[in-house]
């Protein structure tokens, strides 16, 4: 590590500190590239730090698992539990989402020593308790299975300090209402709690006020902008998974051909990896973080401003206070963790009367967030498909017929004209235009990917106006969910026995699917959630694997028959 990589780490580690957060947290996120608090974390970090119990609005995408594990975890380090306590309890709807806060956890509790658990239906119980044996001093866990492990005594929650509800809106819309009220009542009076949920309908502020003392809110987007201060920005999104982001930015970037574009990334990490990934594709581009000396950031800069560089990847300090006359377009790889950071990006294209773009990668689960900004800046984001190969061919025809259109305004190749004329004696002089074309359109159109990149569907749980085909902003589990899936050959559909009378939704039968058949939610087609029994829509080559797996496993906790649709 350089002594200015030293530096600047303990910077961005600082400013975690000034929140109140003990050294190695604040060093341990700093480590994995985090420069600054995000919004939702610098609000809430000091409250929860301070025991209060919280109510926040927030959703995936803003940073907030960090900004109630690192309070949680140091107080848990601050109480020096035994190893078999468990002082920590955060309740999730998905597995998915149990998986993936318990991992973020884990990285945040390195250097405290804290140890972590996901606990989830599906997977086998003896193993969990087992673990639970073990000890874990933070659980996370779904509701249907912390209930499960709390009744059987293997969860015990009497040492419990802080409990959060994260994602507390899914968590009701999946049916879970019950299950949480029972958890709630197994915890301890003088525990402290946080709720987290990207909306705040009745039901929730019901159960915020049963089960929070005093609360503070926080919320992310507080008011909408003033008319007017959204820049004239063409602003399209695009929705798609994180394994496909790589490929999605590349092609998206051939279409467009920016001029000069500013790609803004969440970490230090991020960026110095992605840069490599683009230059590694022939692209001219610069890193640029709050890691960098100033004198590397000012020699990124020239490259920029000479146009030597096409591409520039920021982390939003390091592209602070920078002003770039001639970019195009905007890029975030991430969607911003708040509509203010989204606004204050998309501000540096389409300066001076130019017009600019402002494109947005967004995994299937934040899609909340672009709403949320929507509503923030009151203009509309385009949801657009990825490109096709066939998309970026017809771009590229396009780009070559300018080309030679301009080339046969300016004139000049009389030079060249001995040439056609001879050739036009042995072959039709069409096909020596278009062999001509070839040759230029292979000089212009380089060497894009030819792979098709595969749509990502919404969360199920979260229908969304564009690509769920529900109405906007409908809540209620859609009887049947148009999902745009891209399985390719033929699909079948498989019968569950269970449906809206077990409580079934969409979400439950994709986690199910994803999680015991190993199969990716994208492939998956439509639902559709009778009283009784459900169906969905799978590739018929996957269909009997996914059968034999659901045949092991519970769905709701109930083992249910799963066949082919007769
Ligand atoms: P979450 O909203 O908790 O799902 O977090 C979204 C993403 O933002 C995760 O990939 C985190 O690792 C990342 N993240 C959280 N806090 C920060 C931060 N302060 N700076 C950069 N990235 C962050």
């Amino acid at each position: 590590m350089t002594a200015s990589t030293t530096t600047t780490t303990t910077t961005s580690a600082s400013a975690f500190h000034k929140l109140g957060l003990q050294t190695e947290l604040a060093d341990a996120v700093s480590a994995l590239g985090y420069e600054e608090p995000t919004p939702v974390q610098r609000e809430a970090i000091p409250l929860l730090l301070q025991g209060r119990d919280l109510l926040g609005q927030a959703a995936t995408g803003t940073g907030k698992t960090a900004a109630f594990a690192l309070p949680m975890l140091q107080r848990i380090s601050q109480a020096r539990p035994k190893p078999r306590e468990t002082c920590g309890l955060v309740l999730v709807p998905t597995r998915e989402l149990a998986m993936q806060v318990a991992e973020a956890i884990h990285k945040y509790a390195k250097r405290v020593g804290s140890t972590v658990l996901p606990l989830y239906g599906g997977a086998p119980m003896y193993q969990q308790v087992r673990a639970l044996e073990r000890g874990a001093h933070v659980v996370v866990a779904t509701p249907g299975r912390a209930l499960d492990h709390i009744r059987r005594e293997s969860l015990r929650l009497d040492s419990l300090r802080m409990l959060v509800l994260d994602e507390a809106d899914e968590m009701l819309d999946m049916g879970f209402a019950d299950d949480l009220d029972a958890i709630l009542k197994a915890t301890p009076e003088n525990r402290q709690t946080a709720l987290f949920s990207a909306t705040m309908p009745a039901r929730i502020l019901s159960i915020a006020e049963r089960h929070l003392k005093n609360p503070a809110r926080v919320t992310i987007a507080r008011e909408k902008t003033a008319a007017g201060k959204v820049p004239r920005v063409r602003q399209v999104a695009y929705v798609v998974a994180r394994a496909h982001k790589p490929a999605t930015l590349g092609r998206v970037l051939d279409v467009e051909d920016p001029v000069a574009a500013l790609v803004f990334c969440r970490t230090r990490l991020e960026v110095e990896s992605l840069v490599e990934t683009l230059n590694a594709h022939g692209r001219r581009t610069q890193a640029l973080h709050g890691g960098m000396q100033q004198r590397e950031r000012d020699r990124v800069m020239g490259l920029f401003r000479a146009q030597k560089a096409d591409l520039l990847v920021a982390t939003d300090v390091a592209a602070r206070g920078l002003d770039i006359e001639h970019l195009s377009h905007v890029v975030n790889y991430d969607v911003p963790a708040s509509p203010e950071v989204y606004l204050h990006r998309i501000g540096r294209t389409g300066r001076a009367g130019r017009t600019g773009t402002a494109i947005t990668l967004a995994e299937p689960r934040e899609h909340r967030l672009l709403r949320a900004i929507e509503n923030f800046t009151r203009t509309k984001i385009e949801v657009a498909t990825v490109p096709t190969v066939a998309d970026l061919r017809r771009r590229q025809l396009d780009v070559t017929r300018a080309t030679l259109r301009e080339a046969l305004l300016a004139g000049d190749f009389d030079h060249v004209k001995v040439v056609v004329e001879a050739l036009t004696e042995e072959f039709d002089i069409v096909d020596v235009a278009a062999a001509a074309v070839k040759l230029a359109h292979a000089a212009v159109a380089g060497n894009g990917d030819d792979r098709e990149i595969p749509a990502a569907i919404v969360h199920a749980s979260a229908p969304d106006r564009r690509t769920a085909g529900g109405p906007a902003g409908d809540k209620r589990p859609a009887s049947r969910q148009r999902r745009s899936s891209r399985a390719e050959g033929p699909t079948v559909r498989l019968f569950i026995g269970a449906g809206r009378q077990a409580g079934i939704r969409p979400g439950d039968l994709v986690g199910a699917i994803t999680g015991e058949a190993a199969v990716e939610s994208r492939l998956l087609g439509a639902i559709e959630i009778a009283d009784r029994f459900s169906l969905i829509e799978v590739p018929d080559t996957l269909a009997d694997g996914i059968v034999e797996a659901l045949k092991a496993a519970t769905i709701r906790g109930k083992k249910v028959t799963v066949r082919r649709e007769r």
